[in-house]
């Protein structure tokens, strides 16, 4: 990039998400410097070590301070008490962002803290993994992910403009939406699948007394990838359940309809309906693959192991038979 699209970056959370950013911007000079801060003193150490930041200070009032772009990245649960504390120290035409996976709360929260002049664009890069802290993060995160702003309706185009510039020069795609829709679109294609898979690693662990050893020995039937996402940090993910409470129950309610009509399948014996859903649930994972959205190598990537011997010729028939 020729000219940096802000002087000043100020990170406020420098876990998986913040680290990531600070490492993307920094590699594509699309600000002058980055002051960070982070609730506790570890963590600041951290940050320095790493190098993360030009700056990295003790208080989220000091981080924002002259900033031009304030970009929180911590549990959605902690966006209103931030927000004030920040707010008498924010520049005028700051714009004033957030990373957060649930976008009305954060909103209804931060909003009335914002002081007159300053620019709030939520935003919600859908990007991730099941780490946390500086050292999780990692500069390529957004690159080909979508991050989706949330502007209120009487947002500063010119603001929006240069916040979507931001992260489409870290590599993502940006759309925009209306923040209750994209808490509708997230608890389905995020917060359900969370929920699932933290049940059912709940559901082996209540079991584990008699199955423990082959539920791990065992794992790589379908479990193992439901591990992954019940690794997911547990305070992100309790305040995302709390702040998006009316959409993932609604999104919750037609699931357990759907669990319903495939538990009476199964009771009755009717292949027919089993077998039609799982030819279209296969045709939306051929979707998904074609938009690029994931990869269609077998086992979700994962390297296969070589064989211990090299194979037989084919055929494999040995002489004897
Ligand atoms: P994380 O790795 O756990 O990092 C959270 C950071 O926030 C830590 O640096 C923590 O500091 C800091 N923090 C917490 N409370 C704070 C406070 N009151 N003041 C200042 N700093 C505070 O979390 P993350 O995965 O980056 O997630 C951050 C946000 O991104 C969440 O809102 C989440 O919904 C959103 N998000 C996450 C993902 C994902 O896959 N992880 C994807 C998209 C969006 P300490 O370490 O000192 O406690």
């Amino acid at each position: 990039m020729s000219e940096p699209l802000f002087d000043r970056l100020a990170l406020i959370g420098v876990g998986l998400i913040g680290s990531s950013i600070a490492r993307a911007a920094r590699q594509q000079g699309v600000v002058r410097s980055i002051v960070a801060t982070a609730r506790t003193v570890a963590t600041r150490h951290r940050v320095a070590e790493l190098g993360l930041a030009d700056q990295v200070v003790d208080s989220n009032a000091a981080a924002a301070a002259g900033a031009d772009l304030v970009i929180v990245c911590i549990p959605v649960g902690q966006s209103g008490p931030v927000a004030e504390e920040i707010a008498p120290h924010l520049k005028r035409g700051a714009i004033l962002s957030d990373v957060g996976s649930v976008k009305t709360a954060v909103r209804d929260a931060m909003a009335p803290h914002v002081p007159p002049g300053v620019h709030l664009i939520p935003a919600h890069p859908v990007a991730g993994t099941e780490h946390s802290g500086p050292d999780a993060g990692f500069a390529e995160l957004f690159v080909n992910r979508w991050c989706i702003l949330t502007p209120p309706a009487a947002a500063d185009t010119a603001a929006v403009e240069r916040l979507a510039a931001f992260w489409r020069a870290l590599g993502a795609n940006v759309e925009k939406m209306p923040a209750e829709h994209h808490d509708l679109v997230l608890a389905m294609t995020s917060h359900l699948p969370h929920l699932i898979a933290y049940t059912i690693v709940g559901t082996a662990e209540d079991l584990s007394e008699v199955t423990r050893s082959e539920v791990l020995k065992f794992s790589a039937g379908g479990f193992r990838d439901f591990t992954r996402i019940a690794a997911s940090d547990p305070t992100m993910w309790r305040d995302v359940f709390l702040a998006n409470k009316d959409a993932v129950l609604e999104i919750l309610g037609r699931f357990n309809e759907d669990v319903a009509t495939l538990t009476r399948a199964i009771r009755r014996g009717d292949g027919e309906t089993l077998f039609n859903l799982f030819t279209r649930t296969r045709a939306i994972r051929r979707g998904i693959v074609d938009m690029g959205q994931d990869s269609p190598a077998p086992d979700f990537g994962r390297a296969h192991a070589p064989l211990a011997m090299a194979p037989l010729p084919r055929p494999y028939a040995a002489d004897s038979e």
